[in-house]
This record gives C-alpha cells, structure tokens and sequence, in this order.
C-alpha cells in the first residue's frame, strides 16, 4: 500500500500537514495495475498537463474562487490532452468508439451532476455540470445525455477527436493478448480526477474517464458513480477514484471512506488506506485522492504508481507522474 500526504516518510511513504491549509488542490492522473513504461516525451507530456491543471486551478483558489469550479477546470485540462484516458485520449470500447464517463459532486449542498457513455462530447466533466445546475436530475447517459448537450449550448462534435493511436495500439494489444489468455484490460489508467478545498471552506470532486480498454459499449465503471468514483460533503472530504471501476462500485468506495471519517470518526488517512485495501482483498486495484476541511490530504493506491499532483496554499505545485 502507498499512502502520501504532505511531507514524506519513507518508512510509511506518508505525507503528514503540519497546519491547516486555506486551500488545497489535489490532481490524479489514474493509478494503472501495471508499471506503464512511458518514453521521456510522454512523461514530459503528462507532467506538463498536471501541473498546467494546477497552476490554472491554483490561480482561482488563491484569488477566493470556489472548489466547484477548479475541480471542474482541472479535469478539462486533463481532459484535453491526449496522455490521459478522459476526453480526448480515452480508452476505447471493443467496437473502437470512446464512450466518456464523468460527473461532478459540490461539498457545499451535495448537488451533483453526473454522464455516462456519452461519445461526442468534448469535455464529458463541462456537461455533468450542467446537468447538475440546469437539469432537474443528476445523471444522464447516451444519447439522452447528448440531447440534453445541445439544447443546453454544448456542441456535439466528431467521436474521430476522441481517438488517439495510443489507444488503437492498446486496443489492439488487449485483443491479441486477450485470445492468448492473458488479461491487460486494465494495464491503461489515466482516469482524471480532481478534489479541493477553498478558502470558505467547501470541498468538491469531479472524475472523467474513457473506461477500462475494451469494456463493452455501455458499459459503465464508477467514475460517473457518486459515492463510487467521486463524492464530496463538506465537513468531511472530498474524493475522487481511480481503479478497476466494478469494484469500487461494489464497495461504493468514495461515500464509504467519508461515511467511516463521519460515523467511526477515523482519520482520513486511515478511512482512505482502508477502503483501498478492501478493494484490494477482493481482487481489485487502484486508488484514490482525497481531501478534507482542514487541507489534510490522503493519496493511497494499491497499484506500482498513481500520478498525481497537488498544490497547498502557500506552496510549490508538486507533480509526481510516476514510474519510468
Ligand atoms: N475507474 C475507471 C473505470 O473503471 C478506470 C480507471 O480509473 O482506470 O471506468
């Protein structure tokens, strides 16, 4: 188990805050099962997306701006570029399309808006929030969720955007390796997610994703799941999942871990690394971000690496992409 928060020990790989911070952003970029070996320009890629993600989400916290809207800026960010597996760059289903999963939670009043399955939807996180503020539900899939894009403004654009020759050779790979017997349908990551706290003390989540490499069409992991992939309540955290999604579904890992800090007053070190250990004991993988109202962070995940990156009022914007 990996566990990280603030400064490191490397005895137990912790990061402990001494005090409590105004505001905090904290970034994933997916927690893959295997080691991914990267070429030097593709971790330079991810780098740079990470902590362009929060420099632009930084900036809004430091001038007073609201968790909601840099969590939802961060993900765009991620969602744009091509070396994650959200919005363009996304994992591709067994047919060859993207189908996007996002959703978004607001600490404050636990509003959330979540999508699923949408295919022609640039920035799948832009249009949770919608549903969240100008729908009268929470969570729309398909072509529902696409109709509802277009009467509301949000174009509809060309699904060729989404496909990135990455994703054709690791859907290919996974093919190959599949009828060999062997299984690296989960081997990607690059799940995006973000979580933070601003200075009036509200926390938010949001979550984007492509899925698992060569997942059934419609097929739906837990990242648009709220209190699976993402949840937020103010006074407690916020959290945003990455992993082998059926199984943090199971667990409904992201309100479990807050449920524990709220009904068994444990930590949030401790509510996080357990959740993930569950998950790991019934044969699942990855991790998790997650923040709470005093800055403090928790980044446990049970697989080689999970990049990340996060940025504390007063501090430098540290990005960590992982293994070589
Ligand atoms: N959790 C995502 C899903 O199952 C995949 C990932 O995070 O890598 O859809």
């Amino acid at each position: 188990m990996n566990s990280q928060l603030g400064q490191r020990n490397t005895a137990t790989d912790r990061f402990v805050q001494s005090a409590a911070a105004a505001w905090v952003l904290v970034i994933h970029g997916g927690a893959p099962r295997v080691a991914i070996a990267y070429s030097v320009e593709e971790r330079f890629r991810r780098h740079l997306a990470i902590a362009e993600a929060l420099r632009i989400g930084g900036e809004v916290l430091a001038s007073g701006g609201r968790s909601l809207d840099v969590v939802q800026a961060a993900v765009r960010v991620l969602e744009d570029a091509p070396e994650f597996n959200a919005g363009c760059g996304a994992a591709l289903t067994c047919e060859g399309h993207a189908e996007l999963d996002a959703s978004i939670m607001d600490g404050a009043n636990r509003r959330v808006g979540a999508v699923a399955a949408v295919r022609r939807i640039k920035n799948p996180v832009d249009l949770a929030r919608a549903v969240m503020e100008r729908s009268a539900h929470v969570f729309l899939v398909g072509t529902g969720a696409e109709q509802f894009a277009v009467e509301q403004g949000i174009p509809l654009i060309d699904p060729g955007y989404f496909i990135t020759e990455r994703q054709v050779r690791q859907r290919l790979g996974v093919i190959e390796s599949a009828s060999s017997g062997g299984t690296s349908a989960h081997e990607m990551g690059g799940t995006v997610g973000a979580v933070a706290l601003d200075i009036r003390g509200s926390l938010a989540a949001a979550t984007s994703t492509g899925g698992i490499p060569n997942k059934r069409f419609g097929r739906v992991g837990d990242s648009p799941v709220i209190g699976a992939g993402t949840y937020a309540e103010n006074d407690v955290c916020a959290v945003s999942a990455t992993g082998w999604g059926e199984y943090f579904i199971r667990n409904a890992v992201a309100y479990d871990m807050c449920a524990r800090i709220k009904y068994l007053n444990e930590s949030l070190d401790s509510a996080a690394s357990h959740v993930i250990e569950q998950v790991s004991r019934m044969g699942g993988y990855g991790g998790l971000i997650a923040v709470d109202r005093y800055g403090r962070i928790a980044m446990p995940y049970s697989t080689p690496t999970m990049a990340h990156g996060y940025m504390v009022e007063g501090g430098p914007a540290v990005v960590l992409v992982g293994n070589p």
